[in-house]
């Protein structure tokens, strides 16, 4: 068992334990990503299990309507305004963090980067990653 995945928003407000392994993390160039983020892209880790994570603090949230159609909620600090967390309508098990909000980010390793489509030239994305269009196939 490796060390659990910790972290959470700028003031300490919400924090996160995950005690599991990411089953998958990607850049995100999605519209949603690049104004949750502020910039080019959003950076994302996935974990398969809710029952896994502790949380701590009361995150606000919204609800958007993705690309693909799928209603997802971006979880976010009410004091600081930092984004720390996704959760998805249809797929209510998934827990989703922003790779910065890791109290180690370097534990962040891109698998692929999605919705290329979207994303503009000025954000480079390391051109060794497999990139999708929109998402991979599952
Ligand atoms: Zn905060
Ligand atoms: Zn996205």
């Amino acid at each position: 068992m490796k060390l659990p995945y910790s972290g959470g928003c700028a003031c300490g407000e919400i924090r996160y334990n995950i005690s599991d392994e990411p089953i998958f993390m990607n850049d995100c160039q999605c519209r949603d990503c690049q104004r949750m983020s502020g910039t080019g892209h959003g950076s994302y880790l996935t974990f398969p299990s809710r029952n896994n994570v502790k949380l701590n603090g009361e995150a606000a949230y919204f609800d958007m309507v993705g690309d693909s159609g799928n209603t997802k909620a971006g979880h976010f600090c009410p004091k600081c305004g930092s984004p720390v967390y996704l959760t998805f309508a249809a797929m209510p098990e998934l827990f989703t963090v922003h790779a910065a909000s890791l109290d180690e980010p370097s534990r962040y390793k891109p698998q692929v980067v999605t919705y290329v489509m979207r994303g503009y030239d000025w954000d480079h994305l390391d051109p060794s990653l497999p990139k999708f269009d929109k998402m991979p196939p599952a």
